[in-house]
């Protein structure tokens, strides 16, 4: 019964949010998603067709092919200067993934009453709306990371090609957007979910990893689960004492969380989070490709 009433509330969400997908880091979540959200929503979000097929005729065609290849392969960072290392014992990087949402403006208000800075590992959205956000999250001197256009397991995971294609098309957006590409990036699921093997086999990724390494790219997994994707709509006390215990003993966290209408707990949690972190000797940063990283797999 309780499966039904989630998969049913996953369904709406689907389909109000298209590819404003719910967690990341929770398999069952994702496979139900990608169960159900109908194919001509998600298919909105993201067109990834496949162009520059035509078969040069010349060696001169081939090698203006190569050039563009090469041109749009390699990634310039050109975003803000990244601030120096830091220098506190204890550093938090919040990492709030999925948004732009309903929620992102909630957050990025708690943010701002705290002094805490964070890092956002948004998804496509062309709305004026969501374009609003992407550019409020960078004004605040937060970080955007790509967690792809897209979100669609079975698009991105078919093949490092397939995925490098819709990390793009969310870099390109936010070039236009915020003015500069984000050179630190989040796979959707992490970089060791299973979810990838039913549409690019069994080693995708760390075919994809090495593939995002190549390009200039820093990916983050985390290393504190704040649990918030493990339920539609988690506890409020559950994502804090989830934190609060992960986090124990450890100088580096990266902790996940997820920028998420539906997700109301993680907003009312946020606050106390951060008070506890501070509390524990904790300050707050952003995450950039040079910062401590955590990775689930290595290419
Ligand atoms: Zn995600």
């Amino acid at each position: 019964m309780g499966v039904q009433i989630r998969r049913s509330g996953m369904y709406v969400m689907g389909l109000i949010i298209s590819a404003n997908l719910v967690g990341c880091s929770t398999e069952q979540i994702h496979t139900e998603q990608a169960k159900q959200v109908p194919k001509q929503l998600s298919g909105e979000t993201a067109s990834i067709d496949s162009s520059g097929s035509q078969t040069p005729t010349s060696k001169e065609e081939v090698v203006d092919d190569l050039d563009k290849a090469i041109v749009e392969t390699r990634h310039f960072y050109t975003g803000p200067p990244h601030s120096p290392p830091p220098v506190a014992d204890k550093i938090a990087y919040l990492t709030f993934d999925d948004g732009p949402s309903a929620s992102t403006r909630k957050i990025l208000h708690i943010l701002k009453t705290f002094g805490a800075r964070a890092t956002f590992f948004v998804i496509g959205t062309e709305t004026s709306e969501g374009k609003s956000l992407y550019r409020e999250i960078a004004a605040d001197g937060h970080a955007l990371g790509n967690h792809t256009y897209s979100h669609d397991y079975n698009r991105i995971y078919k093949s490092p090609e397939a995925f490098m294609k819709d990390v793009r098309k969310l870099d390109r957006l936010l070039e236009e957007t915020v003015g500069y590409r984000p050179d630190i990036l989040r796979f959707p699921g992490g970089s060791n979910n299973h979810l990838s093997r039913k549409a690019g086999g069994r080693d995708v990724m760390s075919k994809v990893t090495a593939e995002v390494r190549d390009e200039g790219y820093q990916y983050f997994d985390w290393n504190v689960s704040s649990t918030d994707a493990a339920a539609p709509v988690q506890e409020r006390d559950m994502i804090i004492d989830s934190v609060l215990s992960a986090s124990r003993g450890k100088k580096r966290i990266i902790v996940l969380m997820h920028d998420n209408t539906y997700k109301t707990t993680t907003v009312e949690a946020l606050p106390i989070v951060i008070r506890k972190l501070q509390a524990a000797g904790f300050h707050f940063d952003t995450l950039n490709r040079s910062s401590f990283t955590f990775q689930f797999l290595t290419p």
